[in-house]
């Protein structure tokens, strides 16, 4: 398996670094993950997007151009023979003498992996996952996708030692934000599919826009607004979305079940809906 580093592939057994990286120092960077289905890079162009933006709102430059990104990361799924999992993209600001502010005449520094995944068990799917809630301690500008993740390791840790697979993150309001890695959906007792509408309290997931296409498309109603602890425990059904989790059912949350405690019908619906759409994605 070979990672790409600054301009050369690498065994990723030993693919390194600086030590006076700013990622490494300051978390002074960001990252995407695309997910890979059947060889296909899915939604590239929405990840590319949300990775220029990210870089803008911190002031880093583009390590290269979309076309030779591109370019890249087709070549180390091919070294890696990848066709399921995803690519993981990082950019930090570079290597300089630890300062916090931006050094002047760093260069971007550029990191590619990429990780086979298995798909989800049957399990999952027949079951649904436990969720729990913790505080949402981060910071204004959930919204640009950084490494520094601190608050999402702890409450993904947290969430490990109860036995869950993810937790929700809660503002102050009492209200949803969303996971520590994924997107928080609930299906009210009318079927309307509820999601936090996408302002700097979350990160506006790929996986999320594109499902929210697919719920117009198919008539689904929707809301695009906050919802507390309490409305998802008595929703009728509930889901998470990321790109290395697709859609995934809620049947828990707190240890309280979720509608009947099974993963709800509207859910399979629009998991099925999202994976016919992958199905559908052709390489370019
Ligand atoms: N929220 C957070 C905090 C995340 O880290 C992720 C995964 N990167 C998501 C939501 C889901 O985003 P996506 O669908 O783009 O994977």
């Amino acid at each position: 398996r070979q990672a790409y580093v600054n301009g050369r592939y690498q065994p990723h057994s030993d693919a390194a670094v600086h030590i006076e990286d700013r990622g490494y120092q300051f978390a002074d960077g960001v990252y995407e993950v695309v997910p890979v289905y059947n060889g296909i890079l899915v939604d590239e162009d929405l990840h590319f997007d949300r990775l220029d933006r990210s870089l803008a709102e911190l002031q880093i430059e583009e390590p290269m151009s979309r076309p030779a990104l591109k370019l890249v990361a087709r070549e180390l799924m091919r070294r890696n023979g990848l066709s399921n999992g995803f690519v993981y993209m990082q950019v930090t600001r570079g290597v300089a003498p630890r300062d916090h502010k931006f050094p002047k005449d760093s260069r971007p520094a550029l990191v590619l992996t990429t990780r086979q995944m298995k798909p989800h068990s049957p399990q999952v799917l027949a079951e649904g996952l436990k969720v729990i809630t913790v505080t949402d301690q981060r910071w204004d500008r959930c919204d640009i996708k950084s490494v520094s993740l601190l608050p999402n390791v702890l409450g993904k840790q947290a969430a490990a030692e109860a036995g869950a697979y993810e937790a929700w993150q809660v503002d102050g309001d009492g209200m949803v934000t969303e996971g520590t890695s994924t997107n928080a959906w609930i299906v009210t007792g009318d079927n309307k599919v509820v999601t936090r509408d996408a302002t700097h309290s979350i990160l506006n997931g790929i996986t999320r826009i594109t499902l929210l296409e697919l719920i117009k498309a198919e008539g689904y109603s929707l809301e695009e607004r906050s919802f507390s602890v309490a409305e998802a425990q008595e929703a009728r059904e509930a889901f998470l979305t990321s790109s290395t989790s697709f859609v995934l059912p809620v049947t828990q949350l707190d240890g309280k079940p979720i509608g009947n405690g099974h993963p709800g019908i509207l859910t399979g619906k629009l998991r099925h809906h999202y994976m016919d759409y992958m199905q559908t994605l052709r390489k370019s």
